[in-house]
């Protein structure tokens, strides 16, 4: 055996390297089964033997914790594979087939390069030449079986699993607040802590009724959840952290908090960039009720998902990058967020009856249930990128875009004469062929061998030259006619009307913006910075003035504030309201000024603008209170009264309730004999008592 492993390995494959690959499935099987991973670094002794230095034995043992089910994980493989296509391995060294490769595809692959590359392969039963039949079929069914293997393996495990999956017993991986006792069922979580922890969870989503405002509501009160590592060395230890909205789901969709037993909730699926994982319908899983103890019942499981659902359909994925609805929303799954690159979603708010959008990037927000990380009115970036739009979309930019494309024509219709001409002389050329072959004595053997080899040629070089002739004859067929490129000329004009006409719906609207932009990056500061990619690469920076929020829309004009400024001078509150209403002064919703009780509009309004009060600007120009004017006369309040009915005294009202300011009397006052005391009115009645208290017009 030694001396024909020898016989195969010569002084080439000596000069290139030795590559001794090693694999373990599972990191578990690294550390635990020691002896294989022994057996397999003592390889390189065999290597040694063969006649190569050790300092040339390649050691590939980055696939540790690898599985050989597939090459696309295995870095080492890949290197591997690289290099002895490179010629750079004289030998490749493996404990078993197995360690090479579990897939049949993968390790014929590697065979065929071995074979053309001239390396050896060294299994612990001996050397192959893969380049020798007999070497290669060995190993091409060594590769088979081992396939084999690991597929009768899985079939056996997949049996047992689903045994035990069927009576409830089998022990999959808990969920945190579950645990398995000392006899193998489930039960709840002995810490207190996590038991409290996932009451108060289910108990708040049963309060809030939302993913989204659990992880508010823990964020808000500072409270961490606890969490089971579910890998690496510390597997299975508790850690506590900041719950993540994509946690709150995971724990709501789990059956077992409702303490049934759910088998077949994902299935695994390769594709062609590895595996995927995929939801199973419910109705497909393998459920057995009441299995343990749980936090919630079963009932209460079915009434959250129906209440997630529910909520998913406002807010779920499908409201991010998606085809175009019918809301108004130009970039609806189009925005970009600037500051951290997520997709930003639409929401609308309605003024006067129509519809506005606002670009929201919340996603980040709601996982961990902090502020939005920017939203955007849209009503302003919509119109921009409309006008942009139909600002690129001019004649002459489409005359432009004609001109180059005719341009390129002209220089087609040159490289069609060249093509010709190659076919003209590839035509000839197998023409002489022929000729010669014919002239040629049949005898001749030699000769005729030769020259039959040559016109074959030169009838194939002839057929690919006239294919390739016809092939771009087709290509520049599709060219532009006159009739398309008037069709063009006539879309420039077409399309501002179709845009600004109000019959084109929104949707189609959206469906020409999406033709033509790729996708719009938005960043808000002072100015909303926008960033318009169209498609095919060209870039565009706008910056627009964000559109006023609801509050400065609802604003007060000043021009009604500057008119109840100058009427305070003359009239109360109470009776401006009615006088603007007059004058076609409304507030600041477009609502008439309305009469109230308390805190009138015009009130409100005084305040908030720091406007000077009736009674300071009465007191400011002079004026006395009742008190003050009594002990002025020296009368008492009541006198003053009347004589203010009497009209022998100008009073200004201040408020609704009648109350006033007197003004100092410039004339002289009536003498005293004639002063009416208001317990015994002896002197005139007043002449002019209908008229009461002066207002000013
Ligand atoms: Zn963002």
């Amino acid at each position: 055996m030694n001396a024909d492993m020898h016989q195969k390995v010569n002084a080439d494959h000596l000069k290139r390297n030795a590559y001794l690959y090693i694999r373990q499935s599972t990191l578990r099987q690294v550390l635990e089964n020691t002896e294989s991973t022994k057996r397999q670094y003592a390889l390189r002794q065999s290597a040694v033997a063969l006649g190569w230095p050790v300092e040339r034995i390649i050691v590939i043992d980055n696939d540790l914790g690898q599985s050989g089910a597939s090459a696309a994980d295995r870095e080492g493989f890949k290197k591997l594979v690289a290099d002895v296509g490179m010629g750079k391995a004289g030998i490749v060294l493996g404990l078993e087939v197995s360690r090479l490769a579990r897939n049949s595809t993968d390790w014929h692959r590697l065979l065929e390069i071995c074979a053309l590359t001239d390396t050896l392969i060294l299994d612990e039963d001996g050397v192959y030449d893969p380049s020798h039949f007999n070497d290669r079929l060995l190993l091409g069914l060594k590769g088979t079986l081992s396939e084999a293997e690991l597929h009768v393996l899985r079939a056996r495990l997949q049996g047992g699993i689903l045994n035990k999956a069927r009576r409830g017993e089998l022990q999959c991986p808990l969920p945190v607040g579950l645990v398995y006792s000392a006899d193998g069922r489930p039960v709840l979580d002995p810490d207190k802590q996590v038991q409290d922890s996932l009451r108060l969870f289910f108990e708040t989503f049963r309060r809030v009724g939302s993913a989204c405002a659990v992880v508010k509501t823990f964020h808000q009160q500072d409270l961490l959840f606890p969490r089971r590592l579910k890998k690496g060395p510390r597997k299975g230890d508790l850690v506590w952290a900041d719950l993540a909205h994509s946690r709150v789901l995971e724990i709501l969709h789990n059956p077992r908090y409702a303490g049934v037993f759910a088998y077949g909730r994902t299935r695994t699926r390769k594709r062609i960039d590895g595996t995927s994982c995929l939801k199973v319908p419910r109705d497909q899983w393998l459920v057995i009720p009441d299995a343990h103890a749980g936090y919630i019942t079963w009932d209460e499981y079915n009434d959250n998902q129906r209440r997630l659902r529910e909520n998913a359909q406002s807010h779920g994925e499908d409201r991010r990058k998606s085809p175009p609805r019918e809301g108004p929303a130009l970039l609806q799954g189009l925005v970009v967020c600037g500051i951290c690159g997520g997709r930003m979603t639409v929401r609308y708010h309605s003024r006067r009856g129509q519809l506005f959008p606002d670009y929201y990037c919340q996603r980040d927000g709601i996982e961990h249930g902090k502020p939005a990380c920017q939203h955007v009115n849209g009503e302003g970036i919509d119109r921009a990128l409309g006008d942009l739009l139909i600002d690129t979309m001019t004649p002459v930019a489409l005359d432009l875009a004609l001109a180059v494309q005719q341009e390129l024509e002209g220089r087609q219709q040159e490289v069609d004469r060249l093509r010709q001409k190659q076919v003209e002389r590839a035509r000839y050329e197998a023409d002489a062929a022929q000729r010669r072959y014919l002239l040629v004595d049949p005898a001749n053997r030699l000769v005729a061998d030769v020259l039959e080899a040559e016109w074959n040629s030169k009838l194939r070089a002839l057929a690919q030259a006239q294919e390739e002739y016809e092939r771009q004859g087709r290509a520049d067929a599709s060219r532009l006619d006159d009739s398309k490129r008037a069709r063009i000329t006539a879309l420039a004009s077409d399309f501002p009307r179709l845009w600004q006409d109000p019959k084109t719906p929104d949707r189609e609207r959206k469906r020409m913006v999406r033709l033509l932009v790729e996708d719009v990056t938005l960043v808000r500061g002072e100015r909303i910075t926008m960033h318009v990619r169209f498609k095919g690469g060209a870039t565009r920076t706008l910056f627009v003035t964000p559109s006023p929020g609801a509050p400065e829309c609802r604003k007060t004009r000043p021009a009604v504030i500057q008119e109840i400024d100058r009427l305070l001078d003359d009239y109360t509150e109470e009776e401006i309201a009615p006088i603007l209403n007059a004058n076609g002064f409304r507030s600041g919703s477009g609502q008439p000024f309305r009469r109230s009780l308390r805190r009138s509009l015009v009130f409100r309004l005084r305040k908030a603008y720091r406007l000077v009060d009736r009674f300071t600007r009465l007191r400011n120009a002079g004026m006395l209170t009742l008190t003050e004017m009594a002990q002025r006369l020296k009368l008492c309040s009541c006198t003053v009264k009347d004589w203010r009915d009497l009209g022998w005294l100008r009073a200004h009202r201040y408020n609704d309730r009648g109350e006033c300011l007197y003004e100092l009397p410039d004339s002289d006052l009536p003498q005293k004999g004639s002063w009416g005391i208001r317990k015994h009115r002896v002197s005139e009645v007043p002449p002019n008592r209908s008229e009461g208290v002066q207002y000013e017009a």
